[in-house]
């Protein structure tokens, strides 16, 4: 992974390039919603299409010269529709946020009621924190996870639907480690008259290759992330049935942006045709078994793993019964020295703060590109341990650095011709 022209024209740059690339390699990536990208996506993410304005959607755009533009985003919109069974797929959203921007501006009107989850409780900043548009243009309430199982309170979730009546229920989370069921979120929105947005950002390659139940034909809307668990670069989707495709679109562009990132549309269609290889359902089932080998070995060591295990690709850890005195925050930073690189996170019933919480959260999507597996990832769960356990002491984590290190020297990434290992 070589960028000589940025060498000859920006040293500085060049030089923070070079250094990520490393940083990557010589690490382990455990931040739940990142992953490594092939080889192809980064190419066609760094193509020419970069250059090209093509705003409206294939075969109906406001400016000239756009029939490639037109066959990378109509092999975007194709492949999405057969992984993920969609009746309508917008492939342009800038991102996750962007997508489900447009879905609210497609049916919700300024003042209107949206009911989701907590951000203590796996929540999204985009399902109406005050902090972002959809918390301060709309009505927000939020439903929670049971404290003691860790597992959506779908019963008060129904209560608290009935008596706040809402014109949107959003399922589908960013630190939840277990299955949805979408068809019992659906049933409540169903009887309280709301829509329903079901985002699946952190599981799009879970969902895509069957590992985890689909919400694509049961809620109304379905919004993603490209660059999670589905490994296509940087961006977002909206799917939907075809009764609100033109709203959808409408609400993409003009509504909510201008000119679609082209080049990233083509990372998408390329990532997307990775995805329906056999191989990526490989891929994602062992995504998910070895998250499951992680969440085994971190509450063997003495953690308390949140719902007690995993069903996807991430583990959260609330380490207030076994390490009361160290907060998600410190931690981050002990396992960052060692080389392992996950986040400190809000856990259900938070008492500290969001930008010192008591929690870590780690995903295995980023990991088991590399190639990684089970025994791998019980191992790092050993290591994750013993570095939270021990750490103001620098022996032990120069110690588990140096294991970090033979592991990342086991496992490459970006390196030479098969830099890009995908599991047999
Ligand atoms: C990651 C995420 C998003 C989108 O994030 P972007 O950074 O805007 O792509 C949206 N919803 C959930 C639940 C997420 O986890």
């Amino acid at each position: 992974m070589e960028y000589p022209h940025v060498h000859e024209t920006d040293s500085q740059v060049a030089a923070a390039l070079d250094a990520e690339v490393e940083r990557q390699r010589d690490t382990l990536s455990m931040i739940a919603s990142e992953n490594h990208v092939s080889p192809a996506v980064m190419e066609a993410q760094g193509s020419a299409l970069t250059n090209k304005y093509a705003e409206g959607y294939p075969g109906e755009r406001y400016y000239a010269g756009c029939e490639n533009a037109d066959e990378v985003e109509q092999l975007a919109i194709e492949r999405a529709k057969e992984l993920w069974g969609a009746e309508h797929v917008n492939v342009q959203p800038h991102s996750g946020t962007q997508a489900n921007q447009a879905v609210y501006f497609s049916v919700l009107e300024p003042g209107d009621k949206i009911l989701s989850l907590d951000l203590n409780h796996g929540g999204h900043l985009s399902h109406g924190h005050k902090a972002n548009f959809a918390g301060q243009l709309y009505d927000v309430q939020q439903y929670e996870v049971d404290p003691e199982t860790g597992y959506v309170d779908y019963d008060g979730l129904r209560d608290h639907a009935e008596s706040f009546d809402p014109d949107i229920v959003v399922s589908g989370y960013s630190a939840y480690p277990r299955e949805v069921e979408w068809e019992r979120i659906q049933s409540v929105a169903e009887a309280v008259d709301a829509y329903h947005l079901s985002d699946i950002a952190h599981i799009t390659g879970l969902v895509a290759a069957g590992v985890h139940q689909s919400p694509v034909g049961v809620s109304d809307f379905v919004t993603g992330s490209t660059h999670k668990t589905i490994r296509a670069g940087r961006g977002g989707i909206v799917m939907c049935g075809e009764e609100h495709a033109d709203a959808i679109d409408a609400s993409v562009f003009p509504g909510g942006q201008g000119g679609p990132l082209m080049h990233n549309v083509a990372g998408k269609a390329v990532g997307f045709r990775e995805a329906l290889e056999p191989a990526f359902r490989e891929y994602a089932e062992q995504v998910v078994d070895n998250a499951a080998a992680l969440a085994e070995s971190l509450a063997d060591n003495g953690f308390h793993v949140v719902s007690g295990g995993t069903d996807t690709h991430l583990v959260l850890v609330d380490l207030r019964d076994s390490h009361p005195d160290i907060s998600g925050g410190t931690a981050e930073e002990a396992l960052t020295e060692a080389g392992i690189v996950l986040n400190g996170n809000t856990v259900p019933g938070e008492t500290r703060s969001p930008f010192d919480p008591s929690g870590i959260r780690a995903g295995t999507a980023g990991l088991t590109t590399r190639g990684f597996g089970e025994a791998e990832l019980r191992e790092v769960g050993d290591l994750i341990y013993r570095v939270v356990d021990n750490h103001d002491d620098e022996s032990v984590i120069a110690e588990v650095s140096d294991r970090v290190d033979e592991l990342t020297a086991a496992f490459p990434l970006y390196e030479g011709d098969d830099d890009f290992p995908t599991p047999e």
